[in-house]
């Protein structure tokens, strides 16, 4: 028998694989011991899918997977996020089995995980001297970290004598993984309970707020962007938690009247009045409740969780000096934004409070500096607060009020194994905000992981607000085209003019930057493969004008709050349809016009009906050939789907795609 092998559990397989799916039964319960998990606040990922996937590892190794307390498994299940089960009852010939269930990425992930873990030794059958359950006092030292009295009972010690040296491979996988992770639980208790309570409410609600009728709360709502309030996770919150929506404030005053020193801070930034986004937020965050921003850049939306975050801080019990960690820590998916977050905490003082900016490409050095001195408000990309936290530079058990900012775009960038991973040692009683410029199934299963009956808060008809200022031309064209049009745009350009440039390919922005400078056209460019300092360089040049064409690829659509661009060229289209609101969104700004030139292709067209819709909703002009563009590829797919059906219903796979598909429209 293959040391590393398994078994077709539901019979269908074909024997000798490497894998198995578990039957459906026992996934059932996994689900249903998965969303028991969350419901306690687990931070482990919950899923439906019902299959799973068993392997076999050497059961000297199980140690290893397991890990100190558990703790290596639960890292595991967290970068992975799939559930990962040693499973005691399948073993036999020195193996264990290990069930993976979860999405089927986060299966795979898993795998390749356990797999690079136990190394090459997963093909031995040789017990080793590694066994982390080799000998009694080796058991106990791991444990002791977690739990010092499990240890107590004779009960448990006789389960401790499982891992006795003379264990045989299938009493080392016996281990029992809940005890591993209620000890863990109440480690990470025990921890949390020596910080002391999190204060949350500081909200004082103006009579004349508190006295507003249903209708008055939904009119205002209607007037102001259409704001739309509720809570998100109705099927599955407690009906005991009973929270009540707060009515939305109209003024700063009606906020801040108890909160002098922040009122002074917003008088001096001359708003005249809460944006729709902040009128909602502030009663939810200073009441202490989790919220989720459905709203994006330039709506307000970082002082709407700034200013809570501030009051927060200076209201905590434990003083500053007891505390060895930031009181706020805000996520940022990009260098761009977490600095543009920095600057805007920047703006406001009060109390003395601190912030930092960690990311990578930053100087490491300095920012360990920073958050030696000590800070109360980190802002961070997710890959260098991983860093910092694993160095054990930063600690984030003191972090009280948390803020996920452009979840999405974090969850597009792949940062979901770095979130989980350091919100695991963020405390669970903490305040949540989280905000998202769209909702998808991703950003969703984050805020069930994460938060505790959140608000959600969304703004304006999804994105398209920020479109309406922008006068948007839509240009059909074939590829060759391009450039000339690009070329005879910039030489048409006025003296005020400024312009983004955006581009599919990091390739074709330096191609065509090098191309400009020998013609010794000024610009700038800005993509992921550049240096960080090219990059600030690149965005500090634009924003003083010392250039006035910016060629960027998505990195610079979203975030990036350049008031003065008059332009946005889109030199290709870009990948899908939300992109482009962002990207028009870059200019159009604090309460300008804007103009958006967009060039399209043939290779375009899946994002013709979108567009459509878009430009309609903002009145704006639509080419004949885009509604054309738009019929072309439903009749497509219509006829694909026809031909799928008809492959199904005499028994065949679907037909090879024609190479003249794409060219049918
Ligand atoms: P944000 O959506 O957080 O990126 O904010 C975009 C810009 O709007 C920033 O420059 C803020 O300083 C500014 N801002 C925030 N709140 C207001 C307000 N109530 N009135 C006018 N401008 C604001």
């Amino acid at each position: 028998m293959s040391n590393w092998r398994g078994n077709d559990f539901d019979g269908q397989g074909s024997g000798n694989t490497y894998y198995s799916r578990r039957d459906r039964r026992e996934s059932d319960n996994q689900s249903s011991r998965n969303r028991n998990n969350r419901q306690h606040g687990d931070n482990n990922f919950a899923s439906n899918d019902q299959n799973g996937l068993v392997i076999y590892i050497n059961s000297s190794k199980v140690g290893k997977v397991v890990g100190k307390g558990g703790s290596k498994i639960r890292e595991l299940q967290d970068i992975s996020q799939a559930s990962i089960q040693i499973d005691r009852n399948k073993c036999d010939d020195g193996n264990t089995a290990i069930t993976i269930t979860g999405e089927t990425e986060a299966q795979e992930r898993a795998k390749q995980l356990i797999e690079k873990l136990v190394g090459d030794d997963r093909y031995s059958n040789q017990r080793d001297t590694e066994n982390n359950y080799a000998t009694h006092n080796h058991t106990k030292s791991n444990y002791s970290t977690y739990s010092d009295n499990h240890y107590q009972t004779s009960g448990e010690r006789n389960e401790e004598c499982n891992w006795s040296a003379n264990a045989t491979p299938c009493d080392v996988a016996a281990f029992d993984w809940n005890i591993a992770a209620k000890q863990y639980d109440e480690y990470k208790t025990k921890l949390w309970s020596t910080k002391g309570p999190i204060k949350k409410e500081f909200y004082f609600e103006d009579p004349t707020i508190a006295s507003m009728s249903e209708e008055d709360v939904a009119k205002f709502r209607r007037e102001n962007n259409k704001i739309e309030v509720k809570l998100v996770f109705d099927q599955e919150q407690d009906a005991s938690a009973n929270v009540k929506i707060p009515n939305p404030i109209q003024t700063f005053d009606q906020a801040f009247s108890h909160y002098p020193d922040i009122m002074e801070e917003i008088r001096k930034q001359g708003f005249e009045k809460p944006s729709p986004i902040q009128c909602q937020s502030w009663p939810i965050l200073l009441s202490g409740k989790d919220m989720i921003g459905i709203a994006q850049t330039g709506t307000g939306k970082t002082l709407a969780f700034l200013l809570p975050a501030l009051i927060h801080i200076d209201g905590q019990e434990t003083s500053r000096s007891e505390q060895t960690g930031p009181n706020v820590l805000i996520m940022a998916p990009t260098r761009e934004l977490a600095l543009q977050i920095e600057k805007e905490v920047g703006k406001y003082k009060y109390r003395g409070i601190k912030a930092v900016c960690v990311y990578g490409g930053g100087s490491r050095k300095d920012q360990i500096s920073i958050v030696e001195r000590g800070v109360e408000i980190v802002i961070a990309t997710p890959g260098r607060l991983n860093d910092l936290v694993q160095a054990k530079v930063l600690d984030v058990t003191c972090v009280t009020y948390l803020v996920l900012d452009e979840a999405d775009r974090m969850l597009d960038m792949g940062f979901e194994p770095q979130i989980r991973k350091t919100l695991i040692d963020v405390r669970p009683d903490r305040q949540t905000v989280m905000t998202s410029a769209t909702w998808p199934q991703g950003v969703r299963r984050l805020a069930q992981s994460y938060m505790k009956d959140p608000i959600q808060v969304f703004v304006g008809s999804l994105d398209l607000a920020a479109v309406h200022t922008v006068t948007q031309k839509i240009f059909m064209v074939d590829e060759e085209e391009k450039t000339e049009m690009l070329e005879s745009f910039f030489s048409e350009m006025g003296p005020d003019d400024k312009v983004i440039v955006f581009f599919g390919k990091k390739c074709r922005v330096d191609e065509l930057s090098s191309e400009l400078a020998l013609k010794g056209v000024n610009c700038q460019s800005i993509h992921g493969g550049r240096d960080q300092s090219d990059r600030e360089q690149a965005l500090a040049d634009i924003k003083s004008s010392y250039v006035r064409i910016l060629l960027a690829t998505d990195v610079a659509s979203r975030g990036i709050d350049i008031e003065d661009i008059t332009h946005v060229f889109n030199y290709d289209f870009p990948h899908d349809i939300e992109e482009y609101v962002h990207r028009v969104g870059r200019t159009g700004r604090a309460g300008r016009t804007g103009e958006s030139i967009s060039l399209m292709t043939r290779k375009d067209w899946s994002h013709a009906k979108g567009l459509i819709s878009i430009l309609e909703e903002a009145s704006q002009e639509v080419p004949e050939e885009l509604y054309k563009m738009a019929e072309r590829y439903e009749h497509w797919k219509e006829k694909k789907a026809q031909e799928k059906d008809d492959a199904r219903s005499y028994g065949r796979g679907p037909p090879r795609r024609s190479r003249y598909d794409n060219d049918r429209f």
